[in-house]
């Protein structure tokens, strides 16, 4: 479970992410939605680990991993990673890249790859290069590595842009099953109303860095708070 509380962040004078909180329970996913520049990847950056807030708490399962001058370093926060830009490392093999954030011995990290490309069905290129994969595989791939430390809290920023409509549906779907199989507590950001109805139990409405409306997808979809909302719901039917 993910606990954000009152986060703030500046950036020249200006209040980028302004006094958010949510709250992500295990097993449902919460999209962070919203035009671009409202302050989503910064919201992640920060319950990531790699930006600092101005003011706020975040808490994981339970426990404080930031407030202002207390915090637990990104690697030690189970928190797990998935970018648009957060690529696989071209230079290192399916296993290298699926293992690299793993701490244990060479046998316990090679028997954690194995399940978790079972997990994603690809146990057939553990020893072949990302170039040797399609667009698809080598997202299954990313799922696989963010979820080899196993992770409390997965963090997704616009992973399935880089994707054509068919293969995007696809990957969409088994990333889902898979997340909701391992019971972690996600919070996918996009800019894409589309998305958001078809991926959250959950979501959470971000404009120029507050939260102005959060729910079930329908029920925001049905009865929008302005008329920003209607008209930033309007390209979808
Ligand atoms: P998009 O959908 O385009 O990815 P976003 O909602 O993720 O947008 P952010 O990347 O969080 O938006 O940026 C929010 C605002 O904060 C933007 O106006 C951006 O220019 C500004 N910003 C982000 N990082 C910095 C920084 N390091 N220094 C100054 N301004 C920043
Ligand atoms: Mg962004």
């Amino acid at each position: 479970r993910l606990e954000i509380r009152n986060l703030t962040r500046h950036f020249d004078g200006r209040a980028v992410v302004d006094d958010v909180s949510l709250s992500i329970q295990p097993g449902q996913v919460t999209c962070l939605l919203g035009p671009s520049g409202c302050g989503k990847s910064t919201t992640l950056r920060m319950i990531a680990g790699v930006e600092m807030q101005d003011s706020g708490q975040i808490w994981v399962d339970g426990t404080l991993v930031c407030d202002t001058v207390f915090r637990v370093p990104a690697e030690r926060r189970r928190i797990g990673l998935m970018f648009q830009d957060f690529a696989l490392f071209p230079h290192l093999t399916v296993a290298d890249n699926v293992a690299f954030g793993l701490t244990g011995s060479a046998a316990e990290n090679r028997a954690r790859v194995e399940t978790m490309l079972d997990r994603v069905n690809l146990r057939r290129f553990i020893d072949a290069w990302p170039h040797e994969l399609s667009g698809g595989e080598q997202q299954r791939v990313a799922l696989a590595r963010a979820l080899a430390p196993d992770p409390r809290i997965m963090l997704m920023d616009e992973p399935f842009s880089g994707l054509d409509n068919r293969l995007r549906d696809e990957i969409r779907d088994t990333t889902l099953a898979i997340l909701k199989e391992t019971g972690t507590a996600v919070l996918l950001v996009t800019h894409e109303p589309e998305e958001a109805m078809r991926m959250a139990d959950d979501i959470a409405l971000m404009r120029q860095g507050r939260i102005v409306q959060q729910g079930a997808p329908y029920n925001i979809y049905n009865a929008p708070r302005d008329k920003e909302a209607v008209a930033f719901f309007s390209d979808i039917n």
